[in-house]
């Protein structure tokens, strides 16, 4: 494929960036971030030309690359310092994952779907990212690698999957769409203690679901 990105790209993500600014996301790190991911190469080909619209777009496998504005202020919430572990859970498009690297996480990625793990395991590492990737049922995690200092889902998943709640360091935070299929409540929630968790809303969405299982 075609991995180039040009002035012209990047004067659309400039403009892209604004809008995202004015929406409400002020963070100069994840503004930096969706600044410097060209996110047309995440694209189906058919879409290219409206990738810098800020909008939510078809990647195939029934599923869709977030609008941009969503990743902005998943990753706002989720406060990324750099060399956080971060698991992703829903790697799709791998435009997250490439957010995320960019702002200097560590970061696990877990995908349901084997056409889209296989897909995004050839373009990132062509693009300069290098997130690690999973195959499997991210309502399970990734316990052997856990915990993790923060957790993303970007999929709406109808209850706080609790096996995730348990593989959030003391500290941690997880940012998440929780609610039915039609629209989610975006929660971030902190471990404050070991048996404790402090949870926040911020706003509805409306996401993918969360299922459970893999499909090979
Ligand atoms: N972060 C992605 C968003 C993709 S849409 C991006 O930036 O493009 C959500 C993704 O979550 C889909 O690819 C879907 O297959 C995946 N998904 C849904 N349920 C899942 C689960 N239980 N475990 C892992 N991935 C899941």
């Amino acid at each position: 494929m075609d991995t180039r990105d040009s002035l012209r790209h990047q004067g659309m993500r400039k403009r892209l960036v604004e809008a995202i600014r004015i929406k409400g996301v002020r963070d100069e790190r994840v503004l930096n971030a969706i600044q410097k991911v060209p996110r047309h190469l995440f694209m189906d080909s058919s879409f290219i030309q409206f990738a810098y619209k800020d909008q939510a777009f078809p990647i195939g496998a029934g599923q869709t690359i977030s609008q941009p504005f969503t990743v902005a202020f998943q990753s706002q919430l989720l406060d990324v310092q750099p060399s956080d572990k971060v698991l992703e859970v829903g790697t799709g498009s791998g435009y997250q994952a490439a957010v995320l690297v960019e702002m200097g996480a560590q970061v696990y990625t877990i995908e349901r779907q084997r056409e889209l793990y296989m897909k995004v395991q050839q373009l990132l590492p062509d693009l300069g990212y290098h997130p690690k990737f999973f195959f499997g049922d991210g309502y399970k995690g990734l316990p052997t690698y856990g915990p993790f200092d923060k957790i993303i889902i970007t999929a709406g998943a109808p209850v706080i999957p609790q096996d995730l709640l348990t593989q959030l360091r003391v500290g941690g935070v997880l940012v998440a769409p929780i609610g039915p299929t039609e629209k989610q409540v975006m929660y971030k929630v902190t471990r404050i203690s070991e048996e404790e968790y402090e949870k926040e809303k911020h706003g509805t969405f409306v996401f993918v679901p969360m299922l459970k299982g893999t499909v090979n």
